[in-house]
């Protein structure tokens, strides 16, 4: 028998004048797998007093993924990358030494629902160069009374061919009414963080505003769902290293942050330009310091 899961609850979160659900990372779950930072967004309307989105803000250490189920959105960074993300399709930056970005929405007003989530860069690339990667289509794994989208890694035989710098999985779960079973990896550890509806695993139900925690050493996740539901079915080899997170820096210390800010608010190289018009923002001051 499987330990059954550990529910967490998000905390809410005010980015510009939306609220998240912080799903990572939590006082008591940290990483799952490489996954650091989970932030589901929406559904909210905006219009053009409350515009969706971000300005011009840096990343070192770690990659972020974008994965929308509502809405548009223009992502911009400084190596002159200019890509509008629709629903189904995959935005996946890696930030090494460091890039910067914003993210705008497309229409003047509309509705955003999605999921941002950061995966922390391991050692071998956490000093390197900044990329991106659009993905349109994704490859998907039909499920008993539902269908998988695989974002990155593997699951059962699909493979997607987003980059992987850790042994690590995200998949989108739309599941219709019924049991199902999703092959999993036995030495992973996993997470499922539900953004519409309800689904029901090792008795537990889970909604959105929750994280539920799997520890590895199961081959399968049996799951059930009353009418439908959308999941983000995350995994991954327990990260290795401890991690020092801060704004939108992943580190293994406070030094490395405080230089990061450092060389952000002081327009540095490290960083560039990313053509956005939108305001930069500005490292606030660390804790520490
Ligand atoms: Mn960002």
């Amino acid at each position: 028998m499987s330990i059954p899961p550990v529910i967490t609850p998000s905390r809410e979160s005010r980015v510009g004048s939306h609220t998240v659900r912080r799903a990572l990372p939590r006082r008591d779950r940290r990483t799952v797998g490489a996954w650091c930072f989970a932030d589901h967004m929406g559904p909210a309307a905006y219009g053009e007093d409350d515009p969706v989105g971000v300005g011009p803000h840096p990343h070192i250490g770690l990659q972020t993924v974008t994965w929308l189920v509502e809405g548009e959105l223009l992502h911009r960074d400084n190596l002159g990358t200019e890509q509008t993300i629709a629903p189904g399709q995959l935005n996946l930056m890696t930030a090494g030494h460091g890039v910067s970005h914003a993210e705008e929405n497309v229409h003047a007003r509309g509705a955003l629902h999605g999921i941002q989530l950061w995966v922390a860069q391991p050692e071998a690339t956490r000093h390197g160069d900044a990329a991106f990667e659009h993905h349109g289509e994704l490859p998907q794994l039909e499920l008993p009374n539902g269908r998988a989208t695989v974002l990155v890694g593997m699951l059962g035989e699909v493979s997607s061919t987003a980059r992987r710098d850790t042994d690590h999985f995200g998949a989108e779960l739309l599941l219709r009414s019924g049991p199902t079973v999703v092959p999993v990896e036995r030495d992973h550890e996993h997470a499922l963080v539900v953004l519409d509806g309800s689904v029901a695993v090792g008795g537990e139900t889970l909604r959105p505003g929750n994280l539920a925690y799997l520890q590895p050493g199961r081959d399968e996740l049996p799951l059930a769902v009353d009418d439908a539901c959308r999941v983000m079915l995350l995994g991954g080899e327990p990260f290795g290293a401890k991690i020092k997170m801060w704004w939108n820096f992943v580190g293994r210390d406070t030094d490395e942050i405080d230089v990061a800010a450092g060389d952000w608010n002081a327009g540095s190289d490290r960083f560039g330009d990313t053509g956005s018009t939108w305001d930069r923002i500005p490292a606030p001051a660390t804790p520490w310091s």
